[in-house]
C-alpha cells in the first residue's frame, strides 16, 4: 500500500495537511536520510517504516539505513541503553573497544547521504565522525529516557553527541547540559497503519479467539518486548492482586528486537512467574504482527504499561487511539501521555496499577470517558503527521542557524 499525505485529512483536519504541504514546500530542495541501528522491533523503526514513506510522498528526498552490529556490539549497546536510562551497569575498557571496533567498521562501509543526517539513539551515534568528510546537518535525535544517566556513559557518548549541529529528545525532562542546541519533539504514532486502522468487530473477536483468548472475560494486556524495565513481572504481580476482586485474563505479548539481546532471558523469568496460571497468556510474537496486535489490543478491556522507564511508550500512544483506558507508570513519556485521571491513570507501584484496574472493571463509564479523552489527545498531540512537521520545521531551523527555534512544539 502507498501511503499518501493526502489520506490523513479526514483524521486531522485540512489544517494540519495544508500546513505540511506548505512547510514541505520550504524544504523540498534538502534531502534527509535516517540511521538507526534495527529495521524491525522497537519505536523507533517502528516510526521510520511509517514516516519516511510519508516524507518521500511529500517530495522530500529521504532515506533509511541501519547500521551493522554483531550480537557483542548489541550487548554493549543494551547495556549502555539500561545505563542511560539510570541503571546498575559495568561497562569496561573491552565494551567500549567493542563500541568503538564496531563504529569504526560502520564509518568504513556506511554510505551517507543527504543534506541532512538524523541520527537515532547511541548505537549509530558514532558515525558523526564521518561529517568532516562528508559535510551536511547532522542531528542526534535520542529516544531514550536519558533523565538520570549514568554520568560515565554519558560523558563517552557525549563527546560524540556535541560534535552534531543538534540533539531531538522527545520531552524537556530528558533535555542535557549540551553545549549543542537541543529540540523536543515527542514521537508519534500512525493512525492508519496496520497496526492502528480501523478493525470490524468480527476480526477482533476472530483474532482474541485465535490466541485462546475468552471476549466474555475482561483482557488486561501489555504489549511489550520483554526488557525488565517493562516490568512484565510486575504486571503479573498487578494482576494477581486484581484477581481477588474479579475473573479476568492477563495478555504479556510481546517479540524481540534484532538490537535487544536481553529478550529470551526476561522471556523466561515471565513464563517462570506466571506458572500453571491458565488465565496468564504469555504470547511470543513473531515481527510483523502489527494486525494481531491491533486486533488484541481493541479487544482488551484495560491496556496496562508498566514501566520503570520509558522513552515514550508508542504502545500507550496506540491504546490510546483505540479508546482503551492505558495504565502506565509514572515515568518518562507515560507522562506526557496519560494526564492522570484524564486520559489514563499514572501508578508508581504493581498494588497502585491494582486499584486503578479495580475500579476501572467496574465501572464502564469511567473506561469509555478515559479512552475517549486518549483518542483525542493523541488526535491532538502524537500523530505522525505532527511528528513531520516537527521534523520539517527541524530541517528549517538548522538549515539556518538564525531561524526563531521557538516555532519547534513543546506540549
Ligand atoms: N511492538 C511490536 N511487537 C511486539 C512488541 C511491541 O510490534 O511484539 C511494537 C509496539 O506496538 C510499539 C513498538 O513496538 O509500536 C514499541 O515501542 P515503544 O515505544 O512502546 O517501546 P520500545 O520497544 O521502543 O522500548
Amino acid at each position: 500500500m502507498k501511503e499518501h499525505v493526502e489520506d490523513y485529512r479526514p483524521i486531522v483536519g485540512a489544517q494540519v495537511i495544508d500546513e505540511l504541504l506548505l512547510l514541505a514546500d520550504r524544504v523540498r530542495h534538502r534531502s534527509l536520510q535516517h540511521i538507526n541501528s534495527t529495521s524491525v522491533g522497537g519505536g523507533v523503526a517502528e516510526i521510520l517504516s511509517r514516516m519516511v514513506p510519508l516524507l518521500r510522498d511529500l517530495g522530500i528526498d529521504t532515506r533509511w539505513d541501519v547500521i551493522k552490529g554483531n550480537q557483542a556490539f548489541f550487548a554493549v549497546t543494551k547495556a549502555f541503553h539500561n545505563a542511560l536510562h539510570g541503571g546498575d551497569e559495568t561497562i569496561n575498557k573491552e565494551m567500549i573497544q567493542v563500541f568503538r571496533d564496531t563504529t569504526e567498521i560502520n564509518l568504513q562501509d556506511f554510505d551517507t547521504f543527504g543534506d541532512v543526517v538524523m541520527v537515532h539513539d547511541p548505537q549509530p551515534v558514532g558515525l558523526i565522525t564521518r561529517r568532516s568528510v562528508v559535510g551536511g546537518r547532522w542531528l542526534w535525535r535520542c529516544h531514550i529516557d536519558i533523565s538520570t544517566p549514568d554520568p560515565r556513559i554519558w560523558e563517552f557518548l557525549r563527546q560524540f553527541v556535541s560534535q552534531y549541529d543538534g540533539s531531538v529528545f522527545s520531552m524537556p525532562d530528558f533535555a542535557q547540559r549540551l553545549s549543542i542546541p537541543q529540540f523536543m519533539v515527542p514521537p508519534s504514532i500512525d493512525p492508519l497503519s496496520e497496526k492502528n486502522r480501523e478493525l470490524s468487530d468480527a476480526e477482533v473477536q476472530a483474532v482474541v479467539e485465535r490466541y485462546e483468548l475468552d471476549p466474555e472475560r475482561p483482557i488486561l494486556t501489555q504489549i511489550s518486548r520483554f526488557d525488565r524495565l517493562k516490568d512484565p513481572l510486575g504486571v503479573i504481580q498487578a494482576y494477581r492482586l486484581v484477581r481477588r476482586h474479579h475473573d479476568c485474563q492477563l495478555l504479556l505479548a510481546g517479540g524481540g528486537a534484532t538490537d535487544d539481546p536481553e529478550g529470551q532471558e526476561v522471556l523466561q523469568e515471565v513464563r517462570e512467574a506466571a506458572g500453571d496460571d491458565q488465565d496468564i497468556h504469555v504470547l511470543e510474537l513473531p515481527p510483523f504482527s502489527d494486525f494481531d496486535i491491533n486486533a488484541l489490543v481493541r479487544g482488551s478491556t484495560v491496556v496496562i504499561q508498566k514501566s520503570i522507564k520509558e522513552g515514550f511508550g508508542l504502545t500507550v500512544a496506540e491504546a490510546l487511539w483505540k479508546r482503551k483506558p492505558v495504565i502506565g507508570g509514572a515515568v518518562g513519556g507515560i507522562k506526557l501521555q496519560l494526564l492522570n485521571g484524564v486520559t489514563g491513570f499514572l501508578v508508581h507501584s504493581p498494588e497502585g496499577a491494582a486499584n486503578r484496574i479495580t475500579e476501572l472493571l467496574a465501572n464502564r463509564e469511567l473506561r469509555q470517558a478515559i479512552g475517549d479523552a486518549g483518542h483525542r489527545y493523541v488526535r491532538d498531540n502524537f500523530l505522525t503527521t505532527r511528528h513531520i512537521r516537527d521534523y520539517l520545521l527541524l530541517m528549517l531551523a538548522i538549515e539556518n542557524k538564525d531561524t526563531d527555534l521557538s516555532l519547534l512544539t513543546k506540549p
